[in-house]
């Protein structure tokens, strides 16, 4: 068994050996300009052709050129949403939920403070989405609307091609967070209702700082970067040529293993839970619907700080996450699980448990060996668990509020 028990493949996964192996030449001696004339930077320029055809063959593209490569997700979100308005200045309206990753809640509260209308979608306590809400949120003054494929706290999925098939009939585009979706489901934009799709490569063993934005042909896309020529005007700036490559072969890879470690990871993180949840007491799984990744798990501990849980699972070589992120030194309770109106019990302890490739069933037993001891001595020293229930009810907040979710 390894060191170090990485369960925390949401917040970014290791690049795999093949994947370095494609990049290194890249970062020696093949080191010419993609957009130079000469033929030591076309070559580049041709590599690169053959990247984008495989990202786009992982998402099931009709045309390679419909993907555009990025500096990460969060810059895939941005462009989408603000390409979208950009084209449309006379539209004010955006469509979202309150459970997206920051890259696109964020920049909604930005954009409203800015004097757009912003309609948050809320979801159920299984964190499914109304779509009638969502009918009912349409109007001729919306730009876009953006839902993700995936939660990165819970691995609910949303129905992608039902919610399409909505915002297609009123012509608005659509854009759809897969950071989370790819490399785990099946993807293929070219028979979806989907007009635009960010990804982000180091959620599926490539590296860090390297995305693509799927823009549909025939969408009229503005660039919020202003500059050089590269990627056909759509995102100027020099190509990170090494990550490129990198996030070309994880794709090819991706679709090649997808399914197969899919259900083996599947098959992990349920007996994950199975052990868990017998082995300690006061705990329960949020968001345990059909429809979730097959990856991921969050866990919550009743009346528990998911922070105190997650260091002394790391004094054990255990990474995991809470999928909630500190703000100055005190913990806010998650986002995506105040929007599923999680109780206040067990709204501080939740434990987010991201699966991947290289786990393995020792290291779910590990786990299970070294966890139920932890949460009884968190319990054991809890004052909370020892108050009566009206003090142990924090105030809930409503709306989007604050977040900063990990990964
Ligand atoms: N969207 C989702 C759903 C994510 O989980 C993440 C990253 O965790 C992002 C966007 C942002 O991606 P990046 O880290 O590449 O900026």
């Amino acid at each position: 068994m390894a060191d170090e028990i990485y369960f925390d493949n949401n917040a970014t996964t290791r690049v795999l050996p093949e994947v370095v192996e494609a990049m290194v030449p890249f970062l020696t001696e093949l080191y010419g300009n993609p957009s130079s004339i000469h033929r030591f930077g076309s070559q580049v320029g041709e590599r690169i052709s053959e990247a984008r055809a495989q990202v786009a063959a992982l998402i099931g593209a009709g045309d390679p050129v419909e993907v555009i490569f990025t500096g990460s997700g969060t810059e895939g979100d941005n462009a989408a949403i603000r390409g979208m308005l950009e084209a449309q200045p006379g539209k004010r309206h955006i469509v979202t939920t309150q459970v997206e990753h920051p890259a696109v809640l964020g920049l909604c509260q930005h954009l409203e403070r800015k004097g757009y209308r912003v309609t948050w979608m809320g979801v159920n306590e299984d964190g499914a989405l109304d779509l009638d809400e969502l009918r009912a949120a349409l109007t001729d003054d919306t730009a876009v609307v953006s839902i993700m494929w995936a939660n990165n706290e819970t691995g609910v999925i949303f129905p992608i091609e039902q919610i399409g098939a909505m915002v297609r009939s009123k012509g608005i585009p659509f854009h759809v967070d897969a950071v989370q979706a790819a490399g785990k489901l099946s993807i293929c934009v070219k028979d979806l209702p989907v007009d635009l799709l960010t990804l982000s490569a180091h959620k599926f063993y490539a590296p860090k700082g390297v995305g693509a934005l799927y823009v549909r042909r025939g969408i009229t896309f503005s660039p919020f970067m202003i500059g050089g020529h590269q990627e056909r005007n759509r995102r100027p700036g020099t190509e990170n040529v090494a990550a490129i490559i990198g996030m070309g072969k994880a794709a090819e890879i991706a679709l090649a293993r997808f399914a197969d470690d899919s259900v083996r990871i599947a098959k992990l993180r349920d007996l994950l839970e199975t052990l868990l949840l017998e082995s300690c007491p006061g705990s329960r799984v949020n968001g345990r619907v059909q429809n979730r990744l097959p990856n991921t798990s969050n866990i919550s501990f009743r009346y528990l700080e998911g922070e105190s849980i997650l260091v002394l699972l790391d004094q054990q070589g255990i990474c995991a996450s809470t999928g909630s992120a500190c703000t100055a030194g005190s913990s806010e309770p998650s986002h995506v699980l105040r929007a599923m109106k999680v109780p206040a019990d067990w709204l501080q302890g939740a434990v987010r448990f991201s699966l991947g490739r290289f786990n393995t069933e020792e290291e779910i037993r590990y786990v299970n060996e070294k966890l139920p001891s932890i949460v009884q001595r968190l319990q054991g020293l809890s004052s909370l668990g020892k108050l009566g229930p009206q003090q142990r009810s924090k105030p809930e907040r409503s709306g989007a509020g604050t977040f900063g979710a990990r990964g």
